[in-house]
């Protein structure tokens, strides 16, 4: 979209770090302009009428100004803040994992308004769903629809004839399914059935009917294996919020085998 010298957007913050004393370099993933960098002055000032919009993971209305180097955030009004007294700390660690991972999919100024949707529903959802992983699956298979990388899981991706129902591998390298007589073709492992099913759904469903699909612990862990190895696998890297998001996990198991330790 064509830019003014000032010019409006909403817009996700993705992050923030600190510049000086009370200033702040904001990432944000904007409506109208996709990713973008703005500079945000005085926010940290305790009277500043920036600061409190510009939280980690709010939904903004902003206004921007161009500037020789940096955008400037010269107005900020909340539309959703994404912190409320009922926040819960899963809730926290995954808007920060779905905030990582639109940051890794994205390179600035490349608009996406569906990415852009799906997001802000996203950090709704999660939020309020009774199973907040299943809610992050989903996130996972509609972002690499909408970037270009959705796995195929309806035809072997060598032969392209329909997969049986056992005996199905799943490939990063391919992208997607394998059937027994392909597998060779590619690093590949084999996939449960009850995984493919569920990759399916999800892939195909409505964000109101995500949490309908009951999983076992089992193919939950399964599909989370799957899907966060090959959105790493896409971006070449490891996403920083998911290494965080693993140690919390062994904390838990840890606390819940040794509650006397831990308390
Ligand atoms: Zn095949």
């Amino acid at each position: 979209m064509p830019r003014q010298h000032t010019y409006a957007t909403q817009a996700i913050v993705l992050r923030r770090s600190s510049v000086g004393e009370t200033d702040c370099l904001v990432t944000l993933y904007t409506e109208n302009y996709g990713k973008m960098r703005a500079f945000a002055r005085g926010v940290r000032k305790p009277n500043s009428k920036l600061g409190g919009h510009l939280e980690l993971l709010n939904q903004v209305n902003l206004l921007i100004t161009q500037s020789r180097s940096l955008p400037l955030i010269t107005q900020a009004d909340m539309v959703q803040g994404f912190y409320t007294p009922s926040t819960n700390f899963e809730a926290i660690v995954s808007g920060c994992y779905i905030a990582d991972c639109l940051d890794a999919f994205t390179v600035e100024e490349v608009e996406n308004q569906s990415l852009y949707s799906l997001a802000c529903r996203q950090f709704r959802q999660v939020q309020s769903v009774e199973n907040v992983q299943t809610q992050l699956r989903f996130f996972e298979l509609q972002l690499l629809t909408l970037s270009g990388y959705q796995p195929e899981v309806n035809v072997c991706l060598y032969c392209r004839k329909p997969l049986r129902r056992h005996s199905i591998y799943f490939s990063f390298e391919a992208g997607g399914m394998l059937c027994q007589d392909c597998k060779n073709q590619f690093d590949c492992f084999i996939i449960s059935e009850a995984s493919t099913k569920a990759l399916r759904y999800l892939l195909t469903t409505e964000t109101e009917n995500v949490q309908k699909i009951r999983m076992s612990e089992a193919i939950q862990k399964e599909l989370a294996h799957i899907l966060t190895n090959y959105l790493q696998f896409v971006i070449d890297r490891r996403l920083q919020s998911l290494v965080f998001y693993r140690r919390l996990e062994k904390w838990e198991a840890s606390a819940i085998a040794n509650p006397r330790t831990v308390s």
